[in-house]
C-alpha cells in the first residue's frame, strides 16, 4: 500500500497515519515529524526550520523534497509507505510524482481526510504534545495525568507553538491556499479518494481502509 493521506493540520493524518502504519506494517512517513526532530536536535536542518514552523509557513519546498526523496529510496520503503503531511504544494506533488516515475512506482493513492473549519479549530487548540516522545493528545485523554502515556516522561505536555490561535489561522490560511491545490492535482489525475474526518479514530479508520480497498481493487480489475 502506498497511501498519502492528505487534509488540514488537525484533521486526524497523524492519528490514522500511526494506525494504518501498524496495521499494514508499513512505514509512516511524516514530514512535520521529520522537521520537529531536526529542531530538537538543532542540526543545520532544525535551526533552518524553527523559526518558520513557529509561525505556521511552510518550509522551502527543495528542503522537504530532498528529505522525502532521501526516505522514499530507502529500504523501509520497499514494501509500501504512508506518506503524512508531503506533499503540501503543487511543486511538491510534481517532484513526488518525478520520485515515483524514477522508483517505478504506479498506485500511489492520495486518501483526503475532510472536515470543518470550527471542527479543526476546536481540535488543535485542544492538542497538546509529548515534548519527549511527540506524541500528540487531546486534552481530555490527558486529564489528571502527569505521565505521558505513550513514553511515561513527567509532566511533559505542552501546547506546541503552532498550535496556539493565531499560528493556527496561518496554518489553515496556508492550507487554503498553498496545500488545497494538491488535491485538484491528484483528482485530475483520479488518484484520490475522500474520507470524513468526524467520528472516532476507530469509525474513521474503518471508513479509511474499507474506501482504500474498494480503490484498491477497482485500480486493479480496470
Ligand atoms: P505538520 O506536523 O505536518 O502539521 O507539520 C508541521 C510544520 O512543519 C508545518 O506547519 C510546516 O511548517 C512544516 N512542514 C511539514 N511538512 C511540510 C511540507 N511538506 N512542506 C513544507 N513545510 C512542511
Amino acid at each position: 500500500m502506498r497511501i498519502i493521506l492528505f487534509g488540514s493540520p488537525g484533521v486526524g493524518k497523524g492519528t490514522q497515519a500511526k494506525i494504518l502504519s501498524e496495521k499494514q506494517n508499513i512505514p509512516h512517513i511524516s514530514t512535520g515529524d521529520i522537521l520537529r526532530q531536526a529542531v530538537k536536535d538543532k542540526t543545520e536542518l532544525g535551526l533552518k526550520a524553527a523559526e518558520i514552523m513557529n509561525k505556521g509557513e511552510l518550509v522551502p519546498d527543495d528542503i522537504v523534497i530532498g528529505i522525502i526523496k532521501e526516505v522514499l529510496k530507502s529500504e523501509k520503503c520497499k514494501n509500501g509507505f504512508i506518506l503524512d503531511g508531503f506533499p503540501r504544494t503543487v511543486v511538491q506533488a510534481i517532484a513526488l510524482d518525478k520520485m515515483f516515475d524514477e522508483l517505478n512506482i504506479k498506485d500511489a493513492i492520495l486518501v483526503h481526510i475532510t472536515a470543518d473549519e470550527n471542527e479543526i479549530i476546536k481540535r488543535l487548540s485542544l492538542r497538546r504534545a509529548c515534548r519527549v516522545c511527540g506524541a500528540i493528545f487531546s486534552l481530555n485523554e490527558i486529564q489528571g495525568l502527569t505521565q505521558c502515556p505513550k513514553c511515561n516522561a513527567e509532566n511533559s505536555f505542552y501546547l506546541r507553538e503552532d498550535d496556539k490561535e493565531e499560528v493556527i489561522r496561518k496554518r489553515l490560511k496556508v492550507y487554503q491556499t498553498n496545500t488545497m491545490p494538491v488535491l485538484d492535482y491528484y483528482l485530475s489525475k483520479g488518484r484520490a479518494i475522500s474520507v470524513n474526518g468526524i467520528g472516532t479514530i476507530e469509525e474513521v479508520n474503518e471508513n479509511l481502509l474499507k474506501l482504500l480497498n474498494e480503490k484498491i481493487t477497482v485500480n486493479q480489475i480496470s
